[in-house]
């Protein structure tokens, strides 16, 4: 075989990876303009989110390290696995942290956490909901059993507060009405870090 015709191959060779890599990159950008929603089931919640990178940012945000845990993180892992393992950990401490705090503890439904990419994308939802512009960071609805948060703007008080939301709207047979459970969600995330008070 002549050396023309290796060059040739080796050029088809080369062209074809090219091809495969260019698909990659044009399911890569659908996935992400169809935001694709990825889950992660937890003992008391399935988080959802769209890229590795919010939950990463998710994960940085909530700061929330119960018990003699806390002492674990200073040498937080690099690995995956465990990583998702100690995001899990930490999102159930602090769900039943809320429960505690309430004193509302009860089985229930997994409550969804969605986490989206940005503000932007924050508001575009709102707006796919409500109809109007939104003025808030994040929110809870009972219907839809789901809390939304931004993965840029969120913190432990703050998810936290969205926990109550769900927590005190299915502990109680009839749903408090809206200043009554809004005052209860405002002392959870002050209080989150006290002990917990027994009356
Ligand atoms: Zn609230």
């Amino acid at each position: 075989m002549s050396a023309q015709y290796h060059i040739k191959n080796f050029l088809i060779f080369v062209q074809s990876i090219f091809f495969f890599f260019s698909l990659c990159g044009v399911v890569q950008g659908e996935m992400l303009n169809n935001n694709r929603w990825q889950d992660v089931e937890t003992k008391y919640t399935i988080i959802r989110y769209q890229s590795l990178e919010d939950l990463e940012k998710f994960d940085n945000n909530i700061d929330y390290y119960p018990g003699e845990w806390g002492l674990n993180r200073l040498f937080s892992s690099k690995d995956f696995t465990e990583k998702m393992d100690n995001l899990i950990k930490k999102v159930d401490a602090l769900n039943l942290k809320v429960q505690q705090i309430l004193d509302m503890r009860k089985r229930m439904k997994k409550v969804s956490i969605n986490i989206y990419h940005n503000k932007k994308q924050l508001y575009a939802a709102y707006y796919k909901i409500y109809g109007s512009s939104c003025r808030v960071r994040a929110w809870y609805i009972y219907e839809y059993n789901t809390i939304y948060i931004n993965a840029d703007d969120v913190n432990e008080g703050l998810l936290a507060h969205e926990m109550a939301h769900h927590t005190i709207d299915n502990y109680l047979s009839v749903r408090p009405p809206r200043n009554a459970a809004e005052i209860l969600a405002v002392y959870v995330d002050k209080h989150l870090f006290d002990e917990v008070k027994k009356y």
